[in-house]
């Protein structure tokens, strides 16, 4: 167990993380608690691109075979994309299936991929490598997630379907083992969780379909895995995401990755510079949540990132506009869980785990997945065929295919950055085929850890508090914590939370841990390494615009 800073002893942050609180969020039908009742046809949570993707599929058959479905979709964000996060550079795929008579040019996309570099940095310095090919990103386009959501949101209720944003669900109702809906959570209580005058209780949604597209470490999701043991060959694994906006004085005439410093070759991850215009430029560090010192903070590690000589001649003179942190699920093809449909339920997108690390892909993924499940529904209701057409038609597509070509490459880094460039880089060029088999991942939180100091400080940093400030997050002051933390961590557990989280919601104090909750951003980092996670009141957290 770590004693303190400067000790080299090793803990596990598994020993500290209370479990998924299994007993609360899984609720037989018809319990008790619930102010209004509402029931639909197909109940879809969360309003990212692989729920929206499947409700607007779904109400475009319905219309085309002359059948009334009541489709609503549920998102915890106060107004559409507003808990939107990605890149993003987007391969338009997913867009032309789904919008066949649109161009491309039609998209909410900003602009094509033209030129891009890939660089391996060193403290001063650069090498440029040849773009390997997972990385290449000619055909695809540069946009903002927050738009593609806030567009696509358009596109669903121009064809009827009902979105009740601000709303986040809490428990999946249940009959026996089937899923047969969602409750939300209650707006409107004191610090101590006691309702006050004008709060509103929480509702029940029921459905005979319930789509769980809530993205990264979904907790609807990852709770029905567990009460339905459905396994996966490797854990889930993530990465966490730390992003800002900026308005720039120089313009950016390429699309930028980098790899190497600032961080440790123990650590995986690498940077994305993408202009949207000329001049406004999204930035951000990708770093594995495997990483060994108590003391990495991502954060941090992205203001350092900024001073390079790459990077500095382009801000310089700018203004970082907005700042917003996310996890992404990193496992790929072995982190599946073994079926993503059950009884009444599917699983879509990040929710499922359908990421191509490799790429930095998700989003085609996610609306091709909620395309297929719009059409494994459609058929369900038609003529009751399974919820498990939705798994054949995931395994028979890319989807399956691409996670499957790059399905060791992330996981070769477990054995860090030198070995594992060399891993992937041989796996890239015989298509995933060396060295075969299948590599074994620890979940993140089973990882041991070492102690050590804290970052350095960087001149000019933005600091947690100004960031959280530039996420927009509107979080009432006056709400209970959401997150449910052991009592009493040793403080090189409370220290790594410290620096884990982007946000500054937790503080290393001589007693132990200090709790800011209303500070959070709801990138899951915390509910993947320390405390867990569950949905606060409807429209808290950030207000993100055009991350
Ligand atoms: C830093 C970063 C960079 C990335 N870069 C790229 C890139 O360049 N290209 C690319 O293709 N992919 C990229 N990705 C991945 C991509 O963003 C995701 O794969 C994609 O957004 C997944 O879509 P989704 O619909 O499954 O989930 P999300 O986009 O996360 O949407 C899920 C929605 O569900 C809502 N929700 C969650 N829980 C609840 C609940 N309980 N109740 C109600 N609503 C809920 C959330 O608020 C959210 O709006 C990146 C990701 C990150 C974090
Ligand atoms: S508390 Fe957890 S989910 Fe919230 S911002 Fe911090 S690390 Fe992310």
């Amino acid at each position: 167990m770590g004693k303190g800073a400067g000790s080299t002893e090793q803990f596990v942050l598994a020993q500290y993380q209370p479990p998924l609180p299994l007993d609360q969020i899984i609720l037989q039908e018809g319990s008790e608690g619930a102010g209004d009742r509402m029931e639909l046809d197909v109940l879809i949570v969360g309003a990212g691109p692989a729920g929206l993707a499947c409700a607007i599929e779904l109400a475009r058959l319905a219309k085309a075979d002359g059948t009334e479905l009541n489709i609503g979709v549920l998102e915890k964000a106060e107004a559409l994309g507003e808990h939107a996060l990605s890149g993003a550079v987007v391969n338009p795929r997913a867009f032309r299936e789904l919008f066949p008579d649109l161009k491309d040019s039609d998209f909410p996309f900003r602009a094509p991929v033209g030129k891009e570099a890939v660089y391996l940095l060193t403290a001063g310095g650069k090498w440029r490598l040849p773009t390997p090919p997972s990385m290449r990103n000619h055909g695809n386009y540069i946009a903002s997630l927050c738009e593609i959501v806030r567009w696509l949101g358009s596109k669903a209720e121009g064809l009827g379907v009902n979105l009740f944003t601000g709303f986040p669900a809490a428990q999946l109702l249940v009959r026996d083992s089937g899923v047969v809906g969602v409750r939300t959570a209650p707006a409107g209580l004191d610090r101590a969780g006691k309702p006050t005058p004008g709060g509103t209780p929480p509702n029940d949604l029921v459905a005979k379909v319930t789509a769980l597209a809530e993205g990264t470490r979904g907790l609807l999701a990852q709770a029905w895995c567990q009460w339905q043991k459905v396994p996966s060959e490797n854990p889930q694994i993530f990465a966490l995401g730390v992003k800002e906006l900026w308005e720039t004085k120089q313009p950016l005439d390429r699309i930028i990755h980098t790899l190497g410093w600032p961080l440790p070759t123990d650590a995986f991850g690498g940077s994305f510079v993408y202009p949207l215009e000329p001049n406004l430029v999204a930035l951000g560090l990708v770093v594995g949540l495997d990483y060994r010192d108590v003391g990495l903070d991502v954060h941090v590690l992205l203001q350092r990132f900024k001073q390079h000589p790459l990077l500095k001649p382009l801000l310089a003179g700018g203004e970082m506009v907005e700042w917003g942190a996310k996890t992404i699920p990193e496992g790929g093809f072995y982190s599946l869980p073994e079926r993503r449909s059950g009884n009444g339920v599917l699983l879509l997108g990040d929710a499922a785990g359908f990421v191509d690390v490799p790429s930095l892909k998700g989003i085609h993924y996610a609306m091709q997945s909620g395309i297929f499940a719009a059409r494994a529904i459609f058929q369900n209701l038609k003529s009751g065929a399974s919820l498990a057409e939705y798994d054949r038609q995931v395994d028979a597509s890319y989807v399956r295919a691409d996670l499957y070509r790059t399905r060791n490459m992330r996981l070769a880094f477990r054995d860090g950055f030198y070995l594992g460039g060399l891993q992937a880089g041989l796996m890239t060029l015989t298509g995933g085929r060396f060295p075969g088999g299948k590599y074994r991942m620890h979940a993140d939180a089973e990882v041991p850890r070492r102690s050590s100091a804290a970052e350095p400080p960087v001149a000019g940093a933005v600091s947690k508090v100004d960031a959280v400030f530039k996420s927009g997050n509107s979080t009432r002051d006056t709400i209970p914590s959401h997150l449910i933390a052991a009592q009493d961590v040793p403080g090189d557990v409370a220290r790594f939370y410290s620096h884990m989280c982007p946000a500054g919601v937790y503080e290393a104090t001589e007693n132990g841990l200090r709790i800011n909750a209303p500070n959070c951003v709801d990138c899951k980092a915390t509910d993947v390494l320390g405390p867990r996670w569950t949905p606060r009141e409807g429209g808290s957290g950030p207000k993100y615009k055009r991350m």
